[in-house]
């Protein structure tokens, strides 16, 4: 086993059997070999690679097929050889949250009012109309609900974010972690700290809890929610998950084009580098063949 760190991005990546001489997260070359890093968690959980090589190469040709048209020209020098599969380090957080909220709850309720009108020879009138209007009350209360399965990135070189693009993992796969499970692939360090990350994974759970109290509420609407929230009964494991990445420098002025892939679901995620003049050049034609019919349909019209 030896373990390099990439002087970009940061990650510290470790691996047997793979040969690779740049960054895989961000095709830096300034890769170097350097001792593992001390007091690394132990990964309590994984979930397993689905595909192979062949299979995650496949679902990458597939998209980037789609997204050629008006790609840099510089891509067709990637190399499909440059997608690797990583086990990612993550952790896995699980709560109770208890959260006291107080809203004010609308109810709607249709009244039948009357006006005054004029007719078309200006004689005043009266008519009614019904109208909807709304009731307010004030509800206070208390709502608990499990948060489960939110998955924190602690790698340096794919960021929460990223990783978000290509998940949900299906976490009824997930199973005890054994060494034998990542020999032949390369694995990341954890390399962000474990407060931050359940820092991170706390405030992700808070967030849920308002999308889960905006569903929760009664009536016919609601305005003013507010809520503070406790977790408990907190878990928090450190787990690996396998994501296929292909990162790309393709110019040496641009940031690497970068393409991420589930590696257990096959969810993909990525940005093309486009390429303006061919996207001019596409808006000019289409603009000609435009001028064109309509020369056409006006030179056919038959004369008056
Ligand atoms: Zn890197």
């Amino acid at each position: 086993m030896v373990t390099f760190s990439c002087n970009q991005c940061g990650a510290g990546l470790a691996f047997e059997g793979v040969r690779t001489t740049t960054c895989p997260y961000c095709a830096s070359p300034n890769f170097v070999e350097r001792p593992p890093s001390a007091g690394q968690p132990d990964p309590a959980f994984a979930v397993a690679f689905t595909g192979d090589a062949v299979w995650a190469r496949r679902r990458l040709e597939g998209w980037l097929g789609g997204r050629t048209l008006y790609a840099d020209p510089a891509l067709r020098r990637a190399r499909l050889e440059d997608l690797r599969g990583i086990y990612l380090p993550a952790y896995l957080y699980s709560a109770v949250a208890r959260s006291d909220y107080t809203a004010s709850i609308g109810e709607h309720y249709t009244e039948t009012e009357t006006y005054t009108t004029k007719d078309a020879q200006g004689n005043e009138k009266t008519e009614t109309r019904t109208v909807t209007r709304t009731e307010y009350r004030p509800l206070a209360g208390q709502h608990v609900g499990y948060i489960t399965d939110v998955i924190v990135s602690a790698s340096a070189g794919l960021d929460h974010r990223t990783l978000g693009a290509v998940e949900p993992f299906d976490l009824r796969q997930l199973r005890r972690f054994s060494p034998a499970l990542v020999s032949g692939w390369i694995h990341e360090e954890f390399s962000r700290d474990a407060d931050d990350c359940r820092r991170a994974s706390r405030s992700e759970a808070i967030d849920a809890v308002g999308d889960k109290l905006r569903a929760f509420m009664p009536g016919d609407s609601y305005s003013d929610l507010a809520w503070r929230t406790t977790v408990e009964w907190e878990s928090f494991d450190p787990i690996l998950v396998p994501v296929w990445v292909f990162a790309v420098r393709y110019r040496d002025d641009r940031p690497p084009l970068r393409v991420v892939i589930n590696g257990q679901t096959g969810a993909i995620a990525g940005k093309v580098p486009l390429s303006w003049w061919k996207i001019t050049l596409g808006i000019v034609l289409l603009l000609a063949v435009i001028a064109a019919v309509i020369f056409l349909v006006t030179q056919h019209r038959p004369a008056p």
